[in-house]
């Protein structure tokens, strides 16, 4: 378990050893917090057959289905955007009669928020009318947009957040490098997030920006190819391309060549500015920019 949930754990953990945990839950906190680990957990304590004072044994044969996902009794509900009213009936139909497995059953509905009305209404039956040993666990980071019939039929939790040592020692651990304690603190409530962000850093480097530039230029990969790679690091190689460009100027001797340079940077702060529309699209935009520099290339060497 994350350990700035150990605390909230330990005590429903121990509701279920005495049966008294409600069979319907809602977690709040921010993105990136960690509520799904969360809800997961409390799910394989719920569905464990032989648990280990407070935690799930780990290698009963429900842990082992968990841990392939591929447990009978446990149902998900997701969606990016919206969580429609046949994800909900269908998710209900299957939490009708006896487990499959002589334990629990749990439903999880993450972003419970996307839940359209139909969807809220649909569900409200089972809140109120719980079968044995069925468990509903709900998550939401804007638990605003709950409607309050759901609400006041769930028992409410608001998850702990870390404080910002806690959150560095842990991202640390997972991210196997030193945090700089200033950028730690922007994600401090949020260490799944910062985790994310470090780990996407790692993946697109200034190294493997020089080395598509490269292939751009030797021809392996064309600017289209790159600008589909690149998109969802498409605001750092604007950056890095402006700065590249700049380089480059200053390098060579060429003014035809600068010239070039100088209409392509200007190029890069069109699509720079480009990207803070919110229907752009960004690859398009970066194959654009990327096709500039190929022009460079073609008369420039770097
Ligand atoms: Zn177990």
């Amino acid at each position: 378990m994350l350990p700035w949930f150990d605390q909230i754990f330990l005590q429903l953990s121990a509701r279920i050893e005495q049966r008294k945990l409600h069979h319907a839950m809602l977690f709040q906190g921010p993105a990136g917090l960690g509520k799904s680990q969360f809800v997961m957990g409390l799910a394989q304590r719920l569905l464990c057959s032989e648990p280990q004072t407070n935690m799930a044994c780990g290698v009963c044969q429900s842990c082992r289905l968990n841990a392939s996902g591929t447990h009978p009794d446990l149902h998900q509900v997701e969606s990016d955007k919206q969580i429609g009213v046949d994800a909900i009936r269908e998710s209900i139909k299957k939490l009708v009669g006896s487990a499959h497995m002589s334990g629990a059953k749990v439903l999880i509905i993450h972003h419970a928020d996307t839940m359209t009305e139909s969807s809220a209404n649909a569900l409200l039956k089972t809140l109120e009318e719980p079968t044995d040993s069925t468990f509903l666990l709900l998550t939401t980071s804007r638990p605003e947009r709950i409607l309050p019939t759901i609400k006041s039929r769930c028992e409410k939790h608001t998850l702990p957040m870390p404080d910002l040592a806690t959150c560095i020692k842990w991202v640390e651990n997972q991210y196997k490098g030193e945090i700089d304690p200033n950028f730690a603190r922007l994600f401090s409530a949020r260490p799944l997030a910062l985790l994310e962000e470090l780990q996407q850093e790692q993946k697109f480097t200034f190294a493997v920006f020089k080395q598509g530039l490269m292939d751009l230029k030797t021809g392996s990969k064309n600017a289209a190819q790159l600008g589909t790679e690149w998109q969802e690091f498409a605001d750092k190689v604007i950056k890095w391309s402006q700065y590249w460009l700049r380089e480059q100027a200053t390098l060579s001797s060429n003014k035809a060549s600068v010239d070039l340079l100088f209409r392509i940077n200007k190029q890069a702060s069109i699509v720079a500015n480009q990207m803070s529309n919110p229907g752009i699209n960004r690859a398009l935009q970066l194959v654009t920019l990327l096709n500039g520099i190929a022009q460079v290339n073609k008369v420039n060497s770097f």
